[in-house]
Order: structure tokens, then C-alpha cells, then sequence
């Protein structure tokens, strides 16, 4: 099973597949071939494909189901502007011949949510790279402060996330870092929550809009960093 992350040319596409991860794949005569290994190439479309293997290791497809469409995705701008800008980040992650299980779930997770529910969008956007950043291995402490090693506690009112020092610190570890971001109670355990709960509740929450700009805050900065590249949202 195979998503389409990019369309290089009519006849060479990438895949993000189960087992193999990213793959670059010939499409021989895409003209000729029936329209369900058509629609089976399009942008963001999850399909079952029978894949040729040749001794040289190109890839080619030899038949396609599509499982998934995504039809929503193509019938609203912003929809389809997250979707792309996602299917960008999981591209410059994800290498070739190197397995993605997790990955390629998130992604399809994700996808689902934005094509068939109305969550915010901004929302999404955030939930997915947090958790796309904990499955590459970056996982901030959020237990204890981590300059001290101060526990954090629930009556606590504030947080404070050091983009420095990948963690949270207490409020006097917290005045001599100038990376400090200030986070509600709300927003740090929804943090805490996308970083720690079963995947297929991962986008089971709501927050309201004060926390949200605070998450959005957090990713930006936060996301950035870590993937040293800007994936900010280019609003149409
Ligand atoms: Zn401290």
C-alpha cells in the first residue's frame, strides 16, 4: 500500500510505501493503462499497488487500486494547501528504502482528518508535526524541569518551554533563558497529550482559540528548529 507524496513528472512519481518508505517509481505507458492506475497516480491518492522491482532496482507500477482518494482535499483550497504543505515536510523526512511505517500512518491520519472532518486546520497542522517530530526521535522532556530537574505538577498555572534546551523549566530556571515560551496549563498538556496518546486518538481534542496561538507559537519555533527548514502555511 502506497501514497503518492510527489508527482515529479507524468511518468515518475514518489510513494511513501508500508514497508520499503519512500520510493521513486516509473510509470511505463500512462497513457495506455486503464483510468483506476490513473487516478491511482494522483497527488495524495492511497493505493494498493503491484509494484516491479527490476535488477537494476528501478521501480515500476505494473496494476493499481485505489483505496483512498482524499476527494475533499481536492475540492477546498485550504483543505488541499495543509495537505501539500505536509506532504512537503514528509518528503524532506522521510528517506528512500528506509521503512515509514509510522510515518506513512500519521500521514494518512492526518489527510483523513483534514478531508473529512471541519477541525481546524491550524490545529491539525500542529498535532501532526509535534507527533511527527516525537516518531523522529525528538521528544521534549515535559516530566521535570530540565535544567533543575524540578518535577512539574498539575496545580501549576504556567508553563514554560525552553526551545534551547528541548524541555520545560520552572519559573526560576525559566528567567535566564531567552528561548522561553510561556504555555497555559491547557496548552501544555496538549502537548503532553499529542506527544504520549494512542494514535488513533491523536486528534480527539479541542482547545480554545488563546491556546491554540499558543501551540501555533510553539510549532512554528519549535518545528523550524528542529527540521531546519521554514514550513510555515502560505494563506491564500
Ligand atoms: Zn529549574
Amino acid at each position: 500500500m502506497a501514497l503518492q507524496i510527489l508527482q515529479i513528472t507524468t511518468k515518475f512519481l514518489q510513494f511513501l510505501l508500508l514497508i520499503y518508505g519512500k520510493i521513486s517509481c516509473f510509470y511505463k505507458g500512462a497513457k495506455k493503462i486503464k483510468s483506476s492506475v490513473i487516478n491511482s497516480s494522483e497527488f495524495l491518492a492511497f493505493s494498493d499497488l503491484i509494484i516491479y522491482k527490476s535488477p537494476n532496482d528501478n521501480y515500476s507500477i505494473n496494476s493499481a487500486e485505489i483505496i483512498e482518494l482524499f476527494y475533499n482535499l481536492r475540492m477546498d483550497i485550504d483543505r488541499l494547501n495543509y495537505a501539500t504543505q505536509i506532504s512537503k515536510i514528509i518528503y524532506d523526512v522521510t528517506e528512500e528504502n528506509i521503512p515509514a511505517g509510522d510515518i506513512l500512518q500519521l500521514f494518512l491520519n492526518t489527510l483523513y482528518v483534514i478531508s473529512e472532518t471541519d477541525k481546524d486546520l491550524d490545529l491539525i497542522y500542529c498535532v501532526f508535526r509535534i507527533r511527527l517530530l516525537a516518531i523522529l526521535g525528538f521528544l521534549p522532556q515535559v516530566s521535570k524541569c530540565v535544567s533543575c530537574g524540578t518535577p512539574m505538577v498539575e496545580t501549576m498555572e504556567d508553563f514554560y518551554f525552553s526551545i534551547k534546551d528541548d524541555g520545560v523549566k520552572c519559573e526560576s530556571c525559566a528567567k535566564i533563558d531567552k528561548s522561553i515560551i510561556k504555555l497555559s496549563k491547557t496548552t501544555f498538556s496538549a502537548l503532553i497529550y499529542v506527544l504520549s496518546c494512542d494514535s488513533k486518538k491523536l486528534f480527539s481534542f479541542e482547545i480554545p482559540d488563546e491556546d491554540l496561538q499558543e501551540l501555533k507559537l510553539l510549532c512554528k519555533i519549535y518545528t523550524n528548529q528542529k527540521l531546519d527548514k521554514e514550513y510555515d502555511i502560505q494563506k491564500y
